[in-house]
């Protein structure tokens, strides 16, 4: 394989510390782009010797000039509470951000893949979500910014293609987990696991009805690369684990594998919080010859393995 310049905007967050290192280990060279709003300095710590990595502090809002092969466009936050904490800023990374990022992939004929979300379909009346349903999003609610900004960003990219012919690709990326979330992420699965291991009681929004799909990250990671390797295919396709859980049970889960003592103290529901939520695979299958491989059960012992090591 050759070596590439691959730019991983977001590059200190969640999915791009686990994109990085997959990448580097390849033989990459990685230019990380991160504004550190929710990436951690202390992930990419243990890249900073390696000649083949290079961090730029920079907010994709605004434009960067770089040479480089393959984006990654993962820039943006991607936990509730964190995009909600200044809605307008989350609104402009995807929107100016995957715009700055088609300029940069068109001057470079460069291939780019936009990290989309299974928050384009809202709180979806499809079950389970396949690439053709349109969605059932609120404009104007909590979760817009980062809903309606996602799917500009997607408008963005397939106008940038019929405009210019610029090589995009289209993750929509269900619930993800795996090493390196942030403790303080504020997601389902950090917040059990972390509130189990400080025998903190279990916070379930709502009566824990609602239901997700919870993907490994290295399943997910396998599925952003071979989709930037396809030759012919845009997508959007869904990438994520078809196993459905309700938030109950994964708390329960949660609870015997660290601590059946712990209590669980049950939350408002926040509001346009989506009802349930599962991946249809088909066309990740069939176009990525991609599936998940790793079993939420033996995810979380990964998972909690590593935040026994942080928190
Ligand atoms: N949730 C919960 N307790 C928490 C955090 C989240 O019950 O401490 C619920 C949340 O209301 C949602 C689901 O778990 O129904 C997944 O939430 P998360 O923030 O992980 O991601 P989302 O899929 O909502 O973007």
């Amino acid at each position: 394989m050759s070596k590439k310049r691959i730019l991983v905007t977001g590059g200190a967050g969640f999915l791009g510390t686990n994109l990085t290192a997959r990448l580097l280990n390849e033989g990459h060279h990685i230019i990380c782009v991160d504004n550190f709003l929710s990436g951690l300095k202390e992930h990419i710590v243990g890249f900073l010797d390696n000649p083949n990595y290079q961090l730029i502090e920079h907010d994709i809002i605004d434009p960067i000039d770089l040479e480089v092969d393959e984006i990654y466009n993962l820039a943006c936050a991607g936990s509730p509470p964190h995009y909600q904490a200044n809605p307008i800023h989350t609104t402009k990374t995807c929107v100016h951000g995957i715009l700055n990022m088609l300029e940069l992939a068109k001057k470079n004929n460069a291939r780019i893949m936009q990290a989309s979300t299974s928050e384009v379909y809202g709180d979806p009346e499809v079950h389970p979500q396949v690439e053709s349903y349109l969605g059932n999003v609120n404009p104007n609610g909590i979760r817009s910014c980062y809903d309606e900004g996602k799917r500009c960003a997607e408008s963005l990219c397939f106008d940038h293609q019929r405009m210019y012919g610029t090589n995009i690709k289209i993750a929509r990326i269900f619930n993800t987990y795996g090493p390196h979330m942030d403790p303080k992420d504020g997601r389902v699965v950090s917040n059990f696991i972390v509130q189990s291991l400080r025998d903190e009681p279990l916070t379930v929004y709502g009566d824990g009805s609602q239901t997700r799909s919870f993907c490994y990250v290295d399943d997910l990671i396998e599925g952003f690369i071979r989709l930037m390797a396809s030759e012919n295919f845009t997508g959007p396709v869904n990438l994520g684990n078809p196993v459905e859980f309700t938030v109950k049970e994964l708390a329960e889960k949660t609870l015997q594998m660290i601590n059946p003592e712990a209590q669980v103290s049950y939350l408002p529901l926040p509001s346009d919080d989506p009802t349930k939520r599962k991946p249809d695979i088909t066309l990740a299958k069939s176009k990525l010859g991609w599936e998940p491989s790793i079993a939420l059960d033996d995810g979380l012992i990964k998972t909690i393995e590593y935040f026994k090591s942080v928190v």
